[in-house]
Order: C-alpha cells, then structure tokens, then sequence
C-alpha cells in the first residue's frame, strides 16, 4: 500500500481503533524534543506529580509506600521523592502485581507477558496510554533518520510471543501497514537466500532486528558475493542485545546505510536510541532514566551503573524506580545535534552478562571475549559461568578448509581467560552447535555466578510492544 496513505490513514485509523493515541503523542514527541532540558524536566515533574497521584489512589502498594516514607505527594516535590523511594524489581512485581495495579487505568489495564527463557518469565499490565507513548517514541527517533510512518519496513525477529501472533490477521495488518515479518529463528543458507529475495522484491526503507541475526544473515551474503540491490532502504535499526564494533562494520559493509542502536525492552519500554550523531539520547519525555550503584546511589559521570528507569506514562502498573538490571555510563554533557534529550553511554548489557573474578570484581564481558574473536577457526562460541565461577567455553569451530579444529587453540584461551579473572577453573568443549535463546538471540556471555543481583537476561527487546 502507498506509504502515504499507511501514514495518514491506516495506521492513525488502526491506532484509533485500538483507543490508542500514538500519533498526537508523536506529534508531542517532535515539538518536544528541541525544548531545552530545563523545559523537559518541567514536563518530566508534572508527569512524576500525575504518577505518583495515580499510584497514591489507585495502588495499594505505593500507598501504604508513601504512608510508610512519610511522603506527602501533594506537598514535596516530586524529584526529591523519586530519590528516597525503593528500587523496585521483578521480584516484587511478581509478589505485589495485585497491589501494584491500577484496576481503573483508562481503558482498563492489559495483560503482558515477557517470554524470557531464564525460567523467570514476567507477567504484568500495561495500558493504552504507555503503549502509544512507546509506539510514539519509536516513530520519533526512525524519522531521525528519514523513517516515516507508513514506510516498508522489514522485521528480522525471532521471539516466541511475535511468532505466535503470525495468525491470519496479523499478516493481514503487516500487509496494511507496510510490516514484512521474517523469522530469525531459522537462519541457514536457504532460508538466508529466500530472505534476500523477499527484502529485494519489498524494497523496504528501513530494517529491523537483532544484531546478531542482522550480522549473520549480511556475512552469509557477503560470504556468497550476494549484494544488497533494493534501493530504498535507510538505516537498519538494531535493539535487543549490544551490537559491537564488528557488527556494526559488516551491517554498513553490506547494506551501506546507518546502523542505529535503540535500547528497549519488553518490560521497561522504549527508553532510548540513537541520533545521527551516534549519541544515545534517553526519550525524556516518557522516561527518567537514572545509573546508579549497587547500593541506589547515582555513580559518578563517565562510570557505569544499573540503569533504573521511571516510565512516566506506565498508568497501569506505575514502574517507579525500575531494575532493568540493564548496565550504561552515566553522561551529562549535550549532543551536537541540539535535542535536548539527554545523553547516556551505550548500553553495556545485561548484568547477568558480566563475569565475576576470582577476587570478586565484575568484569565486562567484551574483556572476555576478545581471544575468541582473534581465532579463526572459531565460528560461534559460549562463555558460561557457573555460580562457583568455574567457566566453561563451548566452541564451534568453522568448517571451512584451512581453519580446522586444530587452529582453535584451547590452551591460549584458558591462559586469557585466567590472566584477566584470576585463578578460577576453565574448560574448553568443541560442540556442534550452540543453540539459539528461545528469544531468537545469540548469548555470548551467560554468568550464574552474579549473585544478588536480579537477573534479566533475556529480553524480548520492545519490537513486539510497539508492533
Ligand atoms: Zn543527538
């Protein structure tokens, strides 16, 4: 269908039928992103005032919360509560989703799921009002980038939950607003090669999915000399897991147009993305976003903490103080491009991701699998803590001639490993293949040993929210 007429008509009159008012939101979104930070944190204190209103009358939970602190939500200001209220995590969630909900939420609250395949599933409520705030979002920061409502975009996805909705009526809707699903569950170098045919043949203005299942489809191509040859594509819009460096440089190697990095999640929201200055801007409007330390206090700038989010427009389960268990580096400086969102550094990944050292310290997971990378002969491989620390490391090794077993060697990889976490035991195992996380994501970095810290570590990204 004519994106013109997706943009105008479809999509709005969708949207309105779902009692959904993402495009005025987007409309909001667009005048408010050029305020200055003063004026969005203006808006941000009136959003936090109606919030914790909402929750104070509506939740029994952070009633009994504000009773409890001695807060007084019509008199203190909202900023200086925010700061003395709890971190709140799944776990209470869980316990207190009742207490938690706000029964009479316009449009009454919806149930969701996060199909995560740590055994630690979330079942929650959201409402209208924070999906088209989230949906507005996501439109806001693709039209950075020339995206526009309305416009062919291509989905390489994989959760389990999406997959399941591909009924009748949902190809139906994604051929009326332009959407072409394709499963990243399945990629091998058939389906790879249907995949680029169908992409060629919808010609689509921008991509979506994965980094890791984006980066294995273009290096199949390049791989079998296939070029990209649609031409009206845009950018190509990674979220879900941290994209690296070599990603990024096989993605715009093969599709030749920006690779932008959005950070979402299914239970948090859409809650920030990248500008094409390369700065990840935090969407102020909708969210606070705060780093902080193991203990709740905010690290000092250019550290890295947890980042604990406040969705402003969440009405139906108020997430005040939310563990992502999601880590980034605190920033205060502006981007050049003269929004006046502000800026956090790339999201580092999840906790659960980083390894912890013989002497206890947190070690970034990119630390670990610098060696792996350098070899060759290795085509996928899993680094996987246990909770004693001991580590084991699966490896694939690539069947291309010349780069035989032989040139993986183990004993380099258990030397790296110990040189930079200590003296903790380190296995090497040659297995065929390292399967996929029901979320469609690949996981390089899986630690058990992170103890007393929530774990989070599989998300389904914030695809499925704003679809
Ligand atoms: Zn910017």
């Amino acid at each position: 269908m004519h994106p013109g007429i997706v943009r105008h008509i479809v999509s709005p009159l969708l949207e309105r039928l779902l009692g959904r008012r993402t495009f005025r939101f987007l409309r909001e979104l667009e005048t408010s992103q050029w305020w200055s930070a003063q004026r969005i944190r203006s808006l941000q204190e009136t959003k936090l005032r109606t919030l914790f209103e909402l929750a104070s009358s509506n939740c029994d939970w952070y009633r009994s919360l504000f009773a409890q602190l001695d807060i007084n939500i019509h008199r203190d200001d909202p900023f200086a509560i925010l700061r003395i209220l709890p971190r709140l995590d799944k776990q209470t969630i869980r316990e207190q989703q009742a207490a938690l909900t706000n029964a009479s939420v316009e449009g009454g609250p919806i149930p969701f799921n996060t199909g995560g395949s740590t055994g630690e599933p979330l079942s929650f409520v959201v409402d209208r009002r924070r999906i088209a705030f989230d949906k507005a979002a996501r439109l806001l920061t693709h039209s950075w980038f020339g995206v526009q409502p309305g416009d062919r975009e291509v989905y390489l996805w994989g959760s389990p939950l999406e997959l399941r909705r591909q009924d009748r009526v949902k190809r139906f809707r994604d051929r009326l607003t332009n959407e072409l699903l394709l499963d990243a569950f399945h990629l091998n170098p058939q389906s790879m090669s249907r995949y680029l045919d169908r992409i060629t043949a919808f010609d689509p203005v921008s991509i979506f999915g994965y980094p890791s299942s984006l980066t294995t489809f273009a290096e199949y191509c390049l791989a079998t000399n296939k070029r990209y040859g649609a031409k009206k594509l845009r950018a190509v819009f990674v979220t879900g897991e941290v994209v690296n460096a070599a990603q990024r440089a096989t993605l715009s190697q093969f599709f030749n147009v920006p690779i932008v990095d959005g950070y979402g999640s299914r239970d948090g929201g859409f809650i920030a993305h990248e500008c094409p200055h390369g700065s990840t801007h935090v969407m102020d409007q909708n969210v606070i976003v705060e780093i902080l330390d193991d203990d709740g206090q905010p690290v000092v700038e250019g550290t890295s903490g947890e980042i604990v989010l406040t969705h402003l427009d969440a009405h139906a389960l108020p997430l005040i103080r939310y563990r992502t268990g999601d880590m980034a580096t605190r920033r205060s400086d502006r981007c050049g491009c003269g929004r006046g969102l502000s800026l956090i550094g790339p999201v580092e990944g999840r906790r659960g991701d980083h390894l912890v050292a013989a002497d206890g310290t947190l070690a970034h997971p990119l630390a670990a699998i610098y060696v792996m990378r350098e070899m060759r002969a290795i085509k996928q491989f899993r680094i996987k803590q246990e909770r004693d620390r001991s580590i084991n490391v699966q490896i694939v090794a690539s069947d291309e001639p010349g780069a035989t077993d032989g040139y993986v060697d183990h004993k380099r990889i258990i030397t790296d490993l110990r040189r930079r976490l200590g003296p903790i035991p380190v296995s090497v195992s040659k297995v065929a293949t390292i399967p996929v996380a029901k979320s469609g994501k690949h996981l390089h970095v899986i630690s058990d040993a992170v103890l007393g810290i929530q774990k989070n570590r599989i998300d389904d990204g914030y695809a499925e929210d704003v679809r």
